[in-house]
């Protein structure tokens, strides 16, 4: 059996920005994911100038493309409503693959399925055993669903359910585009240019709401897709068009139970606004390395539950 002081279940931003602050620490971590790395993560890619700041980096320091933002151009109900700001697009197969190389932690691909606890320890399917364990899975994290989910059941009115896809395209328009509650989506959908020529629409809202209404998400999507070509922002649409539910910031009761915790979409973080996830996956993932370092208790009441504050206000984060 492998021993590790800390074991990290997921290499998305969550785990591997706890990595990243452990081994400035000189901790001994291990991060095991499903998928080898780099792996492409369904996600538009929009990063707040906050992330930047959490990582103590920039986008001039950033290897890979960005794209930046300085408007973003919000239709609310046919009302057009455009926000100076300072918002970036990246490339989650390329932020992620960076964000892991960077944390320095040692990577072992494997798909967890089991976590029992034995003397104070973890043991994960029978082939590793730890002091402390970092569920960050995302919304399937086995760690919330072995140790977390009693304390911390989710709240069915919190799950999002989205349909996007990320295709190479010589875009005319670098805007960024959300419309809200369009054709009565109790969400919205976004069109989210990237650098270097790539492209990501997509839609994302309450699942709940949508069953509701007796609609789906594809009905949407095919409404989505049929607007944006009317509109001329794409004049093709490739047909890998990919699902993925996840859940809005919760009331945690306990993100941490004894030595395990809990960061990113594996607690439920993503803002109620904007349903962002990156920022408060990376904001988490740096609070519960420090409660492991510091050996105090870990909370995600300092991640912000709304974006829109660093839509308006994006110059504090400045570096
Ligand atoms: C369509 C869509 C668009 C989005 N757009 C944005 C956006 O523009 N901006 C934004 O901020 N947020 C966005 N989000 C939310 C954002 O993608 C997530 O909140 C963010 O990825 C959460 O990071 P994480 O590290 O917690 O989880 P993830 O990035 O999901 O990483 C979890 C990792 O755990 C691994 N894993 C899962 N199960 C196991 C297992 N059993 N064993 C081992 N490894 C496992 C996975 O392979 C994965 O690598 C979007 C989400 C969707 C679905």
């Amino acid at each position: 059996m492998k021993e590790k002081e800390i074991i990290i279940i997921g290499g998305g931003p969550a785990g591997s920005s706890c990595a990243w602050k452990l081994k400035q620490a000189n901790k001994d971590v291990l991060i095991l994911d499903k998928r080898p790395f780099p792996r492409l993560k369904l996600c538009a890619g929009w990063i707040t100038p906050r992330v930047w700041k959490l990582l103590e980096s920039s986008p001039r320091a950033y290897p890979h493309s960005v794209h930046l933002f300085k408007r973003l151009h919000y239709f609310i109900r046919n009302r057009k409503i455009s926000v100076p700001t300072r918002q970036y697009s990246i490339r989650r197969v390329e932020f992620d693959n960076w964000l892991l190389k960077r944390s320095g932690a040692e990577f072992e691909p494997l798909r967890v399925r089991q976590i029992r606890s034995e003397n104070g320890y973890f043991i994960i399917d029978e082939q590793y055993r730890c002091k402390y364990l970092v569920g960050a899975g995302g919304t399937n994290c086995p760690v919330y669903r072995s140790i977390f989910e009693k304390q911390n059941p989710r709240e069915s009115h919190k799950r999002i359910t989205t349909m996007e896809l990320e295709f190479q395209y010589d875009y005319r328009d670098p805007n960024c585009y959300l419309w809200f509650f369009d054709h009565d989506l109790p969400g919205y959908s976004w069109y989210a240019p990237k650098a270097n020529g790539y492209i990501n629409i997509g839609i994302g809202g309450r699942f709940d709401d949508l069953k509701a209404k007796e609609t789906t998400i594809q009905q949407h999507w095919n409404y989505f897709i049929e607007k944006l070509l009317n509109k001329g922002l794409v004049n093709h649409i490739p047909n890998n068009v990919k699902g993925y539910n996840y859940y809005l910031r919760h009331s945690l009761k306990q993100p941490q139970i004894g030595n395990a915790f809990l960061v990113g979409d594996a607690a439920s973080l993503a803002t109620l606004d904007m349903g962002e996830g990156i920022g408060p996956a990376i904001h988490s993932g740096i609070l519960a390395a420090e409660a492991i370092i510091k050996g105090k208790p870990y909370s995600v009441k300092k991640v912000p539950k709304y974006s829109f504050w660093d839509i308006l206000f994006w110059w504090r984060y400045l570096i």
